[in-house]
């Protein structure tokens, strides 16, 4: 039997899409080559990649104006791509601290220019997302981590700021419904709640490119590839096909207004255990709590090897906590069955019954 897959990533892909993907290494569309054989200048890749990228504009209800892009290098190279191709020279940058990855973000910015980080929520261990803060106008963007992943906290509310908006949205991209009008750039690792590592989705309003007064190597260029239409180079052909299939997938089952009703459920299912459970913790601050990854920990440690035997012995894998946060994560993106929470808490009842 398959595990019940609570990993955050790489993370669970829907069964379908996992069985489709596996027939086109072999036979790809019944063309008698593999998907990954052929060449991603031939007719039937140039499809897959406009599919992709449809779907995405479709899904999102991207307006006029925007491009979508799958790249390479991780949400950890757009990092440092965001600063090349937003900071002026000499110019300067408006970062929240919600978490490891939006610090990580900020160490690379800090090779272009000044970065005024005007929100942080590290002294709490990043439990809760910022809400007192002056969004500073002095700066060519703002950068925000719209879901922090290791902390289970997500923004709610989004900073209005009258300068360019940036978003790493990793973790929560296709969760829920956003008025992505207000965003200027939005990148996303695919390997959290789109397909497996390996490419990038990149989505940026054409109109605040190319202002900076750098000199951007091609590949590191947003503009390169645009024009290109993300084919500057070979692509990573597997998981943007593999992406494709899930948001074929999203599609199917209603899109985002659908999954996101979906997953307000699921989540709730879990934090209502955490809550009512004398022997679990929630780490995140209530109001904060993300519906992609459900941080917990044990209110006496000397649970842990009970514990850990009856969720190991129920087929659930993946729920280790990031060693920042310690106890559990629970990573419930899109593809988690509602069944697979049910396991999981119905193991948190069984801890109560036994101590
Ligand atoms: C996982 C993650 C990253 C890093 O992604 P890579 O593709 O491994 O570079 C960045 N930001 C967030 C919010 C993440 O969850």
């Amino acid at each position: 039997m398959k595990k019940h897959n609570f990993s955050a990533g790489p993370c669970i892909l829907p069964q379908e899409v996992l069985k489709k993907a596996a027939e086109a290494i072999e036979n790809f569309n019944g063309i008698n080559l593999s998907l990954i054989e052929i060449s991603h200048r031939s007719k039937e890749f140039i499809e897959v990649m406009e599919t992709a990228r449809g779907l995405v504009k479709e899904l999102l209800n991207l307006p006029e104006g925007y491009s979508v892009l799958f790249l390479q290098g991780g949400a950890s190279l757009e990092f440092l791509m965001t600063a090349y191709n937003l900071m002026k020279v000499n110019g300067k940058a408006g970062y929240m601290d919600t978490g490891a990855w939006s610090a990580k973000a900020i160490k690379e910015a800090k090779g272009f220019g000044d970065v005024d980080i005007f929100a942080s929520s590290k002294e709490s261990v990043y439990n809760h997302i910022p809400k007192k803060y002056t969004v500073p106008t002095d700066v060519d963007y703002i950068h925000i981590t719209s879901n922090n992943t290791i902390y289970g906290t997500q923004f709610k509310e989004f900073p209005k700021t009258n300068s360019l908006l940036v978003c790493d949205m990793s973790s929560d991209i296709f969760s829920r419904q956003l008025d992505f009008s207000k965003f200027d750039l939005v990148y996303a690792g695919a390997q959290k709640n789109m397909g497996p590592a390996g490419t990038t989705l990149v989505i940026v309003k054409d109109e605040i490119l190319g202002k900076t007064g750098r000199n951007i190597p091609a590949m590191l260029d947003y503009q390169t590839h645009i024009k290109a239409e993300s084919m500057f180079n070979t692509p990573p052909v597997f998981p943007v096909y593999v992406s494709m299939l899930t948001l074929q997938w999203l599609k199917d089952l209603g899109g985002v207004a659908a999954i996101e009703k979906l997953n307000e459920e699921k989540a709730a299912i879990l934090y209502k255990e955490i809550d009512k459970n004398p022997l679990f913790n929630g780490f995140a601050k209530k109001e904060d709590r993300s519906t992609m990854n459900v941080t917990f920990t044990l209110a006496n440690d000397d649970h842990k090897e009970a514990f850990d035997k009856i969720w190991n012995a129920a087929g659930v894998s993946g729920i280790k906590g990031h060693r920042s946060v310690g106890g559990y994560r629970a990573s419930i993106y899109n593809a988690m069955p509602k069944e697979s929470i049910q396991v999981l808490v119905n193991a948190m009842q069984q801890l109560e019954k036994e101590i």
